[in-house]
């Protein structure tokens, strides 16, 4: 940074730009990252708690640059977002699970499961943004049905205009709804009330305050008693230990994800450790 410094930028202008360069290198690298194949999936099993069983899985993008090494999706998932590459990006999640699944089930696996996907707030504020993934996934030959919807809180909050009706479309279409990311999008329970909704995740910063503040393991409780109610489902994300199982096992939430029980997985390690052979 002090060659800046010389020319009399100072330190943080200098952190600024080397911020944007980094953005505009990545959203270079981003599409023929897409093109080449260089996206990989990773595969989270979501289990049930009352027998720690497989109840679901959630695909988590990867993707290794050769110069810039791994970069994380919460990195360029905005950057996506900001150059109008989402759909892309989304296109290319689609097309990959579809084929994953269909190979599981022809090697003999059996997934009863959902494979949950997370959908940018961007792409589903986008009028007949749903009809042209419906049409893909005819043309991919897996139905609707197969897929669970993830869309964070912040998306309901601001929803300004169709990401309600290109909610209610996929749901119709058969998919899950579940609300992602939880009790950081400063909605309520009573506003998601009308929506199409299935299932809730508990956002990983409940789950690991949970331990040491019995204000959060409250909070935590209210939530999963008032989703009951509502008829939501409950996933914990981000459980990592033990004594978080027992806390949920306590409040009677009945679904969760986390280190604890497994990372996200290549799918072939999802498939061998997590998926069974159906019988002959
Ligand atoms: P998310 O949907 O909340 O995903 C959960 C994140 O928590 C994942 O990070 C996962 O690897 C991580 N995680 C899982 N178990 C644990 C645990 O026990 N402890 C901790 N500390 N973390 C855990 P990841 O894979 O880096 O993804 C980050 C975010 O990027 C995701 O947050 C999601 O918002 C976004 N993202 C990932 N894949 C996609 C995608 O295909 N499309 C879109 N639009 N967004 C994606
Ligand atoms: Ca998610
Ligand atoms: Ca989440
Ligand atoms: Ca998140």
């Amino acid at each position: 940074h002090s060659k800046y410094n010389n020319l009399g930028f100072s330190f943080y202008t200098c952190q600024m730009e080397e911020a944007v360069v980094r953005k505009v290198l990545i959203s270079e690298k981003l599409t023929t990252a897409i093109d080449e194949g260089n996206l990989r999936l990773n595969y989270q099993p979501i289990v049930e708690l009352k027998n720690d069983e497989l109840s679901g899985v959630e695909a988590l993008m990867r993707w290794e640059d050769p110069d810039l090494g791994p970069i994380s999706p919460s990195e360029f998932i905005p950057i996506a977002e900001c150059q109008n590459m989402i759909d892309d990006i989304s296109d290319w999640l689609f097309r990959e699970t579809a084929c994953q699944y269909r190979k599981w089930i022809s090697e003999g696996f059996e997934f009863t499961g959902r494979i949950a996907i997370n959908i940018s707030e961007r792409e589903l504020a986008k009028p007949n943004r749903v009809t042209e993934i419906l049409a893909l996934l005819e043309s991919l030959g897996v139905p609707p049905e197969t897929y669970e919807i993830e869309l964070s809180e912040s998306a309901f909050v601001n929803d300004t205009g169709h990401t309600q009706e290109n909610l209610d479309a996929l749901a119709n279409a058969g998919m899950i709804i579940a609300i992602d990311d939880f009790g950081t999008g400063h909605s309520a329970l009573w506003q998601l009330r009308t929506q199409k909704l299935d299932k809730l995740k508990i956002d990983h910063s409940f789950v690991q305050r949970m331990e040491s503040d019995q204000a959060t393991r409250d909070i935590v409780e209210a939530i999963t008693a008032m989703a009951s109610l509502l008829d939501l489902k409950v996933i914990a994300e981000g459980v990592e230990n033990l004594t978080q199982v027992d806390i949920l096992r306590d409040i009677k939430c009945c679904y969760a994800q986390g280190y604890h029980f497994a990372k996200p997985l290549t799918a072939d390690i999802f498939a061998s450790d997590w998926l069974e052979k159906a019988q002959a």
